[in-house]
Formats: C-alpha cells, sequence, structure tokens
C-alpha cells in the first residue's frame, strides 16, 4: 500500500490520506483506527469534541506494540475546541495529550476560531517548544479569519482544515492557504454523513468512477488529492477503510476533474 506524504511547513511529512474518527466510538473507534492501520492508512483525525482521543489512542499503541508499525510512520492529529479549551488552553492541551497518551502529538488544531484563538494558539506553540506537539493548525478558518489570524501569530499555520467536497469546494479559499505554503485538509471530503447518497449517486460521479473501476468514494476522494487536498474520510466499514486508502492506482483527468469541479453548489453541509 502506499503512504504518499506531503511536506508541512514545520518540517515533517503528512500522509496524503487518513481516517477521519469524528462518528466512531468506544470498541468500533478502536477497530476501525485498527483496520485502517492495517489498510495502510497512516494519518488519523480525532479532536477533544469527539470524546474518542482515548480509544484512537489505544488503536495506535496496540498496532505499535505489535510491531506492525512505528510511531513515526503514524500521524495523529487532535483539536481544541472553543470557549473553555481555549480559555484554559494549557490544560485543554495537555488533557489532549494526556488522553491519546502516544508519546508527542504530530499536529494539533484550534477546532474553530474563538475570541482567545491567539493566546490558545501560542499555547501550542509552546507545546512545539517542549516537544510535545510537532506541527500546529487550523480548522474551520477562512479568507477573512485568516487574513485577520496570520500576521498575529508567529509560527505559520502547517495545515488548515476546512469543509470540502464537491458540493462544496472552496475556491476561493484553497488557492488562498496553499500560496501561503500551507498544506489544506477537506473535511466531509465525502460530503458527510447522511449527504453521501446524493453525491455517489450524482451522474457525473458515478459516470467518473465507472471509467477509472472505482467506487464513487474513491472518484472523489482522487478529485480532493488531485486538487492538492488532503482527505480524512470517516467510516467503520473495514471495506470502506480500505477502498478508501486506495487512491493511487487511477489518476482523473483534466476533463474529469473540470466535470466534478462544475458541480460545486456552494452547499455547506455542517460544521463540527
Ligand atoms: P465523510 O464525508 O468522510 O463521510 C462519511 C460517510 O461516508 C459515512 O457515512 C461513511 O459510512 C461513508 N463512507 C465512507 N467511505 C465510504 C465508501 N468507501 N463507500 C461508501 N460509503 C463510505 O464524513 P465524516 O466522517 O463526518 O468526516 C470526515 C472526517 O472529517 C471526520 O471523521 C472528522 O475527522 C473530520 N471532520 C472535521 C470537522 C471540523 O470541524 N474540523 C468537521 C467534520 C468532520
Amino acid at each position: 500500500f502506499d503512504t504518499r506524504t506531503v511536506m508541512l511547513n514545520s518540517g515533517y511529512a503528512l500522509p496524503l490520506n487518513g481516517l477521519g474518527t469524528y462518528s466512531l466510538h468506544g470498541e468500533e473507534c478502536v477497530s476501525s483506527v485498527r483496520a485502517a492501520i492495517d489498510a495502510g492508512a497512516r494519518l488519523f483525525d480525532t479532536a477533544s469534541a469527539y470524546g474518542n482521543e482515548e480509544e484512537v489512542g489505544q488503536a495506535v499503541r496496540a498496532a505499535i506494540d505489535e510491531g506492525v508499525v512505528t510511531r513515526e510512520e503514524l500521524f495523529v492529529t487532535t483539536k481544541i475546541y472553543p470557549g473553555s479549551e481555549m480559555a484554559d488552553p494549557e490544560l485543554a492541551i495537555q488533557a489532549c495529550i494526556d488522553r491519546l497518551n502516544i508519546g508527542y502529538v504530530d499536529l494539533m488544531l484550534l477546532h474553530h476560531p474563538d475570541r482567545n484563538d491567539v493566546l490558545a494558539y501560542q499555547a501550542m506553540e509552546r507545546f512545539v517548544d517542549a516537544g510535545a506537539i510537532r506541527s500546529v493548525g487550523l480548522s474551520n478558518w477562512y479568507v477573512e479569519e485568516l487574513t485577520d489570524f496570520l500576521p498575529r501569530v508567529e509560527t505559520p499555520p502547517a495545515l488548515v482544515q476546512n469543509e470540502i467536497h464537491p458540493y462544496y469546494q472552496e475556491n476561493d479559499v484553497i488557492p488562498f492557504i496553499q500560496e501561503r505554503g500551507i498544506v489544506v485538509q477537506g473535511w466531509y471530503p465525502l460530503g458527510g454523513r447522511g449527504h453521501t447518497a446524493e453525491l455517489f449517486g450524482d451522474p457525473v460521479i458515478a459516470e467518473v468512477a465507472a471509467a477509472h473501476g472505482v467506487s464513487p468514494a474513491q472518484a472523489i476522494l482522487r478529485w480532493n488529492l488531485q486538487k492538492g487536498v488532503v482527505v480524512i474520510p470517516g467510516s467503520s466499514d473495514p471495506d470502506h477503510i480500505r477502498e478508501n486508502a486506495e487512491l493511487y492506482h487511477f489518476s482523473l483527468t483534466d476533463e474529469e476533474m473540470g466535470r466534478i469541479d462544475a458541480l460545486d453548489r456552494g452547499e455547506k453541509h455542517d460544521w463540527y
């Protein structure tokens, strides 16, 4: 399997595809993270708000202990939430590190803009200096918020994670972020839970997928990758997890990319 990576401005390599764990809890979370590791995925996205950092950490530690992967091969992202967490960021950051319990955290994000976000970001920077976090970034920051935020912090974010899928493409935001040497990661890469059916059934997606003998999910994830957008699809189905890790044996033509680009509806589904 393939563990292609992109270099972050912090000097660390980020795998281009992985597993989003937003809707995974308990034993299902542990087994899904393990299924993804076994399928070759090396990137895992969690958050304090998902209530599953302990399970993600448990699966990661088990895979390392069993010699399936090394800690260095894996990349784990977590996030601190606005409100009380960002008001007391040192405590919130340390709590994430403790719940994961996998040594260092590869990437920590501010989950949403907040009135204390600059202070919370500076706290994350101090954890980077101490070696407990490797890279820092933002989630749900758009052009206006980034324009305001970026001059106020010292370390440029390594990554911005925003909602991106064929019905909500953020075509103004992606180049703005990428031109600044920051990697873009898409959440809801498949349109989000409860919205995938319409997207998978879209005639353009179905035709492009059929032309390459891949599933609609793989075609959509490949479209993301070819736009330079890192993907973290969520799933607890081992077959889907495997499928979502197999994205490198085909590529979409410019014409196919253009057809999917034309599906944009500016239709934001949700945020969390
Ligand atoms: P998604 O777009 O990844 O879609 C998930 C849905 O697609 C699930 O219903 C799943 O069963 C289905 N699916 C996955 N692979 C499939 C396949 N190969 N074939 C058929 N169906 C398939 O939505 P998501 O999981 O909610 O989001 C992905 C990740 O993004 C989350 O797990 C989380 O890590 C992250 N996220 C971040 C934020 C944020 O604010 N930063 C918000 C939402 C999600």
